[in-house]
């Protein structure tokens, strides 16, 4: 008997400690960290990770319980991934339980065992003969079949048999004369055409020679470049070396399934195992890659956020791709960044790092102006093509159709006619997003958020975007029963009906959520535009991200005013983000492309910086604001938000929070509210929140790590839900 009788183990729970175990000496696999058991939680059974072994409790161990099983024989997580997911969980107050349990595929934490699917083969013995099956004809002619390959079938190969195949299967396995057996599947080879490297550009190359530097270790860098710019190929040039010497790369980007191209071009280019992980996945599917990542066999990763934390043996380079963009960022349950912990992963790995961007987050454009990253420029197009040219379209007093203005129009006539694309951009779904009447000005409200409900005129209800609330469209007013119902205001679908009205010759397409909610829809317009089937396009901020579109020649943003007078102090770098990010999508071919910003404020001053100065022009100027007014990224904030039916519980639990917080802290740290957030009301619950502010990240977390735990104890604490927010990115 060993003397490792006593473990700690990390369960799934909200409560912020590990739980002691005993191994039953009925039990005698070897245990070590890193391994999954399965054991009794009050009256459940859970899945938790070993995080310590060896222990010797201080209290009564005759009230320690056994474990029930042990899942796994050889470790899922190793120390260094146990240390990162340690320190996230430091780092974003969140309980370490939960930590592990979210970066593991959702199969291994119901419990399956860590091993790649396997497929049934049914194959003849070789002793089998048809001599026995005179009188059942059926069963003679499968056994044939399936003597003529030795390996033997699997049911898919089989279904083009005749009859009740099935039926004749079982019926030769009950004779003996055939067996199936269970086979692990090979991952699916890359089997594209490779393609040569592309010749770089002078800044290219600066910038892979930059990234390849000598000494090796870590290294963070910010590689800059405008769209099509050629990021990717520059991604691709740093890999190619590092995965020929079976390194490992890590590629996180936005939203995958919205791009299949990037994946696409990191297969034809390199002839190592590529494999994906996000969530359009099937759970089998993604264990499968998993395996794959942390077996060290698949060499480059491609995934979103949740992918950061895969164990990776041989993790050479981390690829932060779009490095700003705001899906990088979970903002519920286990609240984190992945972009962050990949910079804190690169460090402990010592390896080098890429943050990626067309506009990159003013949080990383600081870091390079305070000497920590790197910065690589493209300030030019890749190949033959050349920026857009950009222009405002005052539409004050123009004459309007459902958002689209004559000059519009009219230049939309004109592409057309010249066999081009125009991509029209409106960042709001559905067909109007206020339902008024014109008798007694009723307006349809969700009446379980502080939001108005959104006109979906196809599907003929109403929707409330923040809480999923589906009506039926009202046939006459609620209110006064006899008033006419006007809709106001345009969504995506609305513009689409325009243009059919206008264009009735021309292939249309409308991109958002409600068009799109499958990856092939997404496929098959993608190839529908690539044919050129498709002329005209419009769409929410699924268009904005990395599509290369290249006969595209026109792009529009609808309506710029929604952005410019946010309450968010990120309002104006999101909104100039969004600008350079759609803009970037004219003109990506060999024919110029060309941008219209339809507004009613274009003397405003956001417009009027992003136009003359460019996005580095304006996120210097924003900066500079950002350092006036004290805010991140000169500043480090975190976010205490709490949650009830009650109307009074959240201010008054986070009151609680905040007089506790004065009590302890140094001084240092300010705590601006309690105050309700922006949207007080949202799916029938009160919300509210306690910002706290600090001018070093140390002072700041020194106050949350005693501060958190204390919370529990507060006595509103199990009254509300509540949530620790670190680096929040909106003020929602
Ligand atoms: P980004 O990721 O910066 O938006 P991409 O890597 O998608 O840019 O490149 C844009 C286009 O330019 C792609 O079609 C790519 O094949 C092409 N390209 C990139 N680098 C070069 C190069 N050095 N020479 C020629 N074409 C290039
Ligand atoms: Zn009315
Ligand atoms: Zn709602």
């Amino acid at each position: 008997m060993s003397n490792l009788t006593f473990l700690r183990v990390s369960l799934p729970t909200p409560l912020r400690q590990a739980f002691d175990y005993r191994v039953p000496a009925s039990i005698d696999n070897p245990v070590c960290i890193g391994l999954r058991v399965r054991v009794p939680f009050g009256p459940r059974k859970l899945i938790g990770v070993i995080t310590e072994i060896d222990i010797q409790p201080d209290y009564d161990t005759a009230k320690i319980k056994p474990i029930i099983e042990i899942i796994d024989r050889e470790p899922l997580l190793r120390s260094a991934d146990l240390a990162l997911l340690h320190w996230a969980s430091n780092y974003y107050q969140h309980p370490l339980g939960e930590v592990i349990a979210n970066a593991l595929p959702s199969l291994l934490r119901k419990g399956a065992a860590a091993e790649p699917s396997r497929i049934m083969l049914w194959r003849a013995h070789t002793h089998a003969s048809t001599a026995m099956l005179a009188r059942a004809p059926r069963q003679a002619a499968l056994l044939t079949h399936l003597q003529t390959r030795r390996e033997g079938f699997t049911q898919e190969q089989l279904r083009d048999q005749p009859g009740d195949w099935r039926g004749a299967l079982r019926q030769l396995e009950q004779r003996g004369l055939i067996e199936s057996v269970a086979i692990a599947t090979t991952p699916a080879a890359d089997n594209v055409a490779l393609t040569e490297p592309l010749r770089l550009s002078p800044d290219q190359q600066a910038a892979v020679d930059t990234i390849r530097q000598q000494p090796k270790g870590f290294s963070r860098h910010l590689l800059h470049g405008i769209t099509g710019s050629g990021k990717t190929e520059v991604y691709l040039q740093v890999i190619q070396p590092l995965v020929e010497q079976h390194g490992q790369c890590l590629v996180l980007v936005p939203e995958i399934s919205l791009t299949p191209q990037i994946v696409s071009r990191f297969r034809q280019r390199l002839s190592v195992p590529v494999c994906v992980l996000h969530s359009g996945l099937s759970d089998r599917e993604r264990l499968n890659n998993w395996l794959l990542a942390t077996s060290g066999k698949a060499k480059v990763i491609i995934g979103t956020r949740s992918a950061v934390f895969t164990p990776l043996p041989d993790l050479a380079l981390i690829v932060v791709d779009e490095e700003h963009d705001l899906s990088l960022k979970q903002q519920d349950g286990f609240r984190y960044n992945a972009r962050d912990i990949a910079v804190y992963r690169a460090q402990q790995n010592d390896i080098p790092i890429v943050l990626g961007s067309a506009t990159p987050s003013l949080e990383s454009l600081l870091n390079v102006e305070q000497g920590r990253y790197k910065l690589s420029h493209l300030p030019k197009r890749a190949g033959a093509a050349i920026p857009p040219s950009v222009q405002l379209l005052d539409v004050r007093s123009l004459p309007m159709r459902s958002g689209i203005s004559e000059p519009l129009l009219h230049k939309i006539t004109q592409i057309i006619a010249r066999g081009e694309q125009v991509l029209l951009f409106l960042n709001r779904r559905g067909y109007a997003p206020v339902l008024m009447c014109h008798d007694c000005g009723w307006i349809a409200n969700c009446g379980r958020c502080d939001a108005r409900m959104t006109l979906h005129q196809s599907r003929r209800i109403l929707a409330c975007h923040h809480c999923g609330r589906e009506v039926r469209i009202p046939k006459q007013c609620p209110e006064c029963t006899t008033g006419k119902l006007h809709e106001l205001g345009q969504g995506t679908e609305r513009i689409e009906q325009t243009l059919v009205e206008r264009f009735p010759a021309t292939g249309i397409a409308r991109i958002d959520r409600d068009t799109v909610r499958r990856q092939t829809d997404f496929t098959q317009l993608l190839e529908r535009i690539h044919s050129g089937e498709i002329q005209l396009l419009v769409g929410t901020q699924m268009l904005a991200k990395g599509h290369d579109f290249p006969n595209v020649t026109l792009v529009a943003l609808l309506d710029s005013d929604q952005g410019l007078f946010g309450s968010d102090f990120r309002a104006a770098e999101r909104m100039a983000q969004l600008i350079t990010q759609v803009s970037g999508r004219a003109g990506r071919g060999d024919k110029p492309g060309q941008v219209i910003i339809q507004t009613h404020h274009p003397e405003h001053p956001i417009l009027q910086t992003l136009l003359t100065d460019g996005y580095s022009g304006f996120s210097h100027a924003l900066l500079m604001e950002r350092s006036a007014a004290a805010l991140p990224p000169y500043t480090c904030q975190a976010m205490l938000r709490a949650e009830s039916t009650d109307a009074a519980q959240p201010l008054a639990f986070l009151e609680q929070a905040r007089n506790h917080a004065m009590q302890i802290q140094t001084g240092d740290v300010q705590l601006w509210g309690p105050v309700p957030a922006p949207m007080e009301r949202r799916a029938g619950r009160y919300r509210a929140q306690l910002l706290l502010q600090a001018p070093q990240r140390a002072p700041l977390h020194q106050l949350l790590r005693s501060w958190v735990a204390q919370l529990e104890t507060l006595p509103l604490s199990r009254k509300v839900r509540w949530s620790i927010d670190v680096d929040p990115m909106e003020m929602l």
